[in-house]
């Protein structure tokens, strides 16, 4: 019977999901008009209950006839000193119409270890903090124009989670703007107002490792079961996920369950989700469900309060002259901001004398040289692009036409210039060219520059936008 329902099923949906959801499945036994299936994991379960059950219905009846049951058998090995394999037994539900069996009424928690979330079933007996840092809090996240929009959709999201439309909420930006001080200040705000919900910061980069381990240890379904019993998961740098297509599968089907579970997900990114690249696209639709928010670059009077905050809450005194110096001379990001003024109050305390402006001055010219050097490629395509008003996506794109081949050249030729980066890992940057296009443009652009005079002011502006 359930050979040919599998058969009916197979027709009916795609070879992935067949193969995920259905080859899985063990048929245990028949009796009357009654299958019973065994499902490797609750999780599946919920799953084939949400999305088959109607197909199921479907198959089943044909074999059956209208009065077809189906009962779920739950398999789960039991890690935990006891070897016995732990059974339930749950009948499908009768959402549909589908008569469910009146015998094994759903055993919640059999398994005493399920009942803490805070547990990862047989992957580790462990307990899992929220991972957050207090220290990153709203309070100490100074608002201004750069960032009101993210900052209160995270309020937002911290008053309600789960029940705002900023489902996800996706906040994004360059590097040291605040993306991983918000995220957190988000899940800290939450465990405050709400200590009873599961909530868990975790970078993209160990999810993956996570991941990665479960699939070898032959944990996966722990792994995802884990996941969808958290209510507000945050996840940081989901660029990270970019080519790791096992990782983005896993992390689709943890994101449908929570989020059709009203569960709140806050993501992180270094750019748009327009800009992400090799993340599917089913994923990023989902990206898009939600609000993106952006972190911008922080204006003169954001860095101003930025720094007096960070003085007064480590009861250092500076003058205003030093202060404002600093402000307007590093403006790429806030890490640096911090960055420079810790070590003047290092300096400071080492030599247990008052900052000087000369000494403010040879710090902050450290940490803006140290700035020039670390220009990336992907910030050199998005300057470029900017200056000539199109996207990065044009300016990688394949087209010959002149002033986009000239803008890719210019990028190109600044990359060589300002990175380490090899011709070949250019090329493959800036839309995927070989080294020889690479070693073309930067000749091009050369010669250029001493024949047009256009051209020359093209690179004269560029260089100064890239140094700043
Ligand atoms: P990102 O994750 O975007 O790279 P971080 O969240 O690590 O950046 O921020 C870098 C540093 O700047 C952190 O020390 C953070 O506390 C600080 N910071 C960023 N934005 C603000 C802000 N609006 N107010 C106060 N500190 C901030
Ligand atoms: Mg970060």
């Amino acid at each position: 019977v359930w050979d040919n329902c599998l058969a009916f099923i197979k027709d009916n949906i795609q070879p992935q999901a067949y193969k995920t959801w259905f080859e899985p499945i063990k048929s245990v036994k028949l009796t009357d008009n009654a299958l019973s299936i065994q499902v490797p994991s609750k999780f599946f379960y919920e799953w084939l209950e949400e999305h088959y059950v109607k197909l199921l219905k479907v198959a089943l009846t044909k074999e059956l006839g209208e009065n077809a049951k189906l009962v779920y058998i739950i398999k789960m090995e039991n890690t935990y000193g006891n070897k016995q394999p732990f059974t339930e037994k749950i009948p499908s539900s009768n959402r549909v119409a589908m008569p469910a069996q009146e015998v094994d009424v759903p055993v919640k928690h059999k398994n005493p270890e399920l009942k803490n979330p805070f547990v990862i079933p047989g992957i580790r007996n462990v307990k899992i903090e929220s991972q957050l840092n207090p220290n990153n809090n709203f309070e100490n996240f100074l608002e201004g124009d750069s960032n009101r929009l993210a900052r209160s959709a995270g309020l937002a999201v911290a008053n309600k989670p789960g029940g705002t439309s900023f489902n996800p909420l996706l906040i994004f930006g360059g590097v040291g703007l605040g993306k991983t001080h918000l995220a957190h200040a988000i899940g800290v705000e939450i465990k405050d107002k709400y200590p009873e919900k599961t909530v868990l910061y975790i970078s993209a980069e160990k999810f993956t490792q996570q991941y990665i381990e479960s699939v070898k240890k032959n944990t996966r379904n722990d792994f995802i079961h884990f996941y969808q019993l958290i209510d507000v998961l945050i996840i940081d740098d989901v660029q990270f996920f970019s080519g790791k297509s096992g990782t983005q599968d896993v992390f689709f089907h943890i994101f449908n369950h929570l989020h059709q579970n009203h569960k709140q997900v806050i993501l992180t990114s270094d750019k748009a989700p327009v800009d992400m690249q090799d993340i599917e696209q089913r994923l990023l639709s989902r990206f898009k469900w939600g609000l993106s928010a952006e972190l911008q670059t922080p204006d003169y009077e954001t860095r101003i309060s930025i720094l007096k905050n960070k003085l007064y809450r480590d009861g250092v005194e500076m003058s205003d002259e030093i202060v404002e110096y600093v402000a307007k001379n590093i403006k790429s990001n806030v890490r640096e901001l911090e960055g420079a003024i810790i070590s003047l109050i290092a300096h400071s305390s080492f030599n247990k004398k008052e900052v000087t402006l000369e000494l403010a001055k040879q710090i902050v010219e450290k940490f803006v040289k140290n700035t020039k050097r670390e220009v990336s490629i992907d910030y050199i395509q998005k300057v470029v692009s900017d200056y000539f008003q199109m996207d990065v996506s044009t300016l990688q794109s394949k087209t010959r036409k002149r002033h986009i081949v000239q803008a890719r050249q210019l990028a190109m030729f600044f990359a060589k210039k300002f990175t380490k980066a090899s011709l070949a890992s250019i090329g493959s940057q800036i839309g995927k060219r070989d080294h020889a296009t690479v070693l073309h443009a930067c000749k091009t652009v050369d010669n250029l520059a001493e024949t047009d005079k256009q051209f020359r002011k093209y690179i004269e502006d560029l260089t100064k936008k890239l140094s700043l």
